[in-house]
């Protein structure tokens, strides 16, 4: 299996989706993400599986610019309320919050300027979303057309899964040959975290 570690994070932003990509990458190049993108950021890394510790480690490393006293006083309590560490009784209970779906990133709390949380399919212009997919090595024409098409009717799930199934594409084909996947792995995907493990489980 991965190692779910802070160190390890860089390596498997490479089966992230765009959201949690685009989150990962604004991160350093600005040593700092603004709160709706910490939190949809560090629930994302919570539902891949790091632990507490390392997340608070990750967040700790990428803070760069910032005193230790800040990170403590400004930064922990957050991460450790969003893991059930800390708050109240059923917050403790229930391990913190749930990581994001899809419907909630779509719908709840639209980033305004400056701010990276969000779905690039849906928040982002059509110019800034091709230069966010080339710029991620997707150049394939007929698949940027199709994603615009997606975008344009509101379908920004299919454009997601339409750029996964393409980025996958040698991967799915030897798996259906094969006959290896499940019914569930065949439907939509609309949680950035099943995309993650799917996408994990394909290219490992
Ligand atoms: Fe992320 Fe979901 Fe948008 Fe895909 S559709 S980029 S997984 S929020």
């Amino acid at each position: 299996g991965a190692e779910m570690t802070a160190r390890n994070v860089d390596n498997l932003s490479q089966y992230f989706p765009m959201c949690m990509s685009n989150l990962h990458r604004t991160l350093k190049r600005d040593s700092k993400l603004k709160h709706y993108g910490r939190l949809q950021y560090t629930l994302f890394l919570k539902g891949i599986g790091l632990n507490l510790e390392e997340c608070l480690l990750f967040w700790r490393q990428s803070f760069n610019r910032m005193t230790d006293d800040t990170f403590n006083k400004d930064y922990r309590y957050n991460v450790r309320h969003v893991y059930g560490d800390v708050g109240g009784d059923s917050n403790r209970r229930s391990g913190g919050y749930s990581p994001y779906s899809c419907q909630r990133i779509l719908t709840e709390n639209a980033p305004g300027t400056g701010e990276a949380h969000g779905c690039p399919y849906r928040h982002f212009n059509a110019e800034n979303l091709t230069t966010l997919l080339q710029s991620s090595g997707l150049t394939d024409r007929s698949v940027l057309q199709g994603v615009q098409e997606d975008n344009e009717k509101k379908k920004y799930h299919m454009a997601c899964n339409r750029v996964f199934e393409h980025i996958h594409r040698n991967e799915l084909k030897r798996a259906r040959e094969d006959g290896v996947m499940t019914a569930a792995q065949l439907e939509t995907i609309v949680h950035p975290n099943e995309y993650f493990k799917r996408s994990y489980l394909l290219k490992n």
